[in-house]
């Protein structure tokens, strides 16, 4: 696919409509707190697959307890950003590089890739991937994209 100018709220929208389902399955809940009505310059189907496995794995943290996956969209520094907040146990210090690894995964049938793909798409958009424990708990995966100006 061809790169093209695509509004970050419209795909965040679309792939929430897309994990929903998943999502109630789960007793979680997907929320879009805050929204700013930012483009940037991509791939469509990548930066949709960037969202999916964010999002699937905000649910994944959260299938006992249930609990709200947020988002705030908002541009930062001439960036646009997206940050997915879950309610889920958060992630020990000393791992928190190690997840984007390949082949990590505390899942029993993980496969330890979704980080990894998500690193490497928006590296290629000169975007970046940030990984925050929240407080009091759960954790922030903050998705970096250069703001496209006209
Ligand atoms: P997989 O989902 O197949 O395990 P990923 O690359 O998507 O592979 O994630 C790697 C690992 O990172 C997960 O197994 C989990 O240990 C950790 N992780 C990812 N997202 C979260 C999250 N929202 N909260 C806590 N840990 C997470
Ligand atoms: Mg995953």
């Amino acid at each position: 696919n061809d790169p093209k100018e695509e509004s970050v709220v419209s795909l965040m929208k679309d792939v929430c409509k897309l994990m929903e389902t998943q999502a109630h399955l789960h007793n979680v809940d997907i929320e879009i707190k805050q929204e700013e009505w930012l483009k940037v310059y991509c791939d469509r189907s990548q930066i949709k697959q960037v969202f999916i496995n964010i999002i699937k794995n905000a649910i994944e943290v959260m299938s006992d307890s249930g609990g709200t996956v947020s988002i705030d969209i908002y541009e930062r520094n001439g960036d646009a950003c997206m940050d997915v907040i879950d309610e889920g146990p958060g992630i020990p210090e000393h791992l928190i590089e190690k997840i984007k690894e390949p082949f990590f995964t505390t899942k029993k049938n993980g496969t330890g890739l979704g980080l990894m793909i998500t690193n490497q798409i928006l590296e290629k958009h000169d975007g970046s991937l940030t990984i925050l424990n929240n407080e009091p708990k759960g954790s922030i995966f903050r998705i970096r994209l250069p703001l496209y100006l006209s």
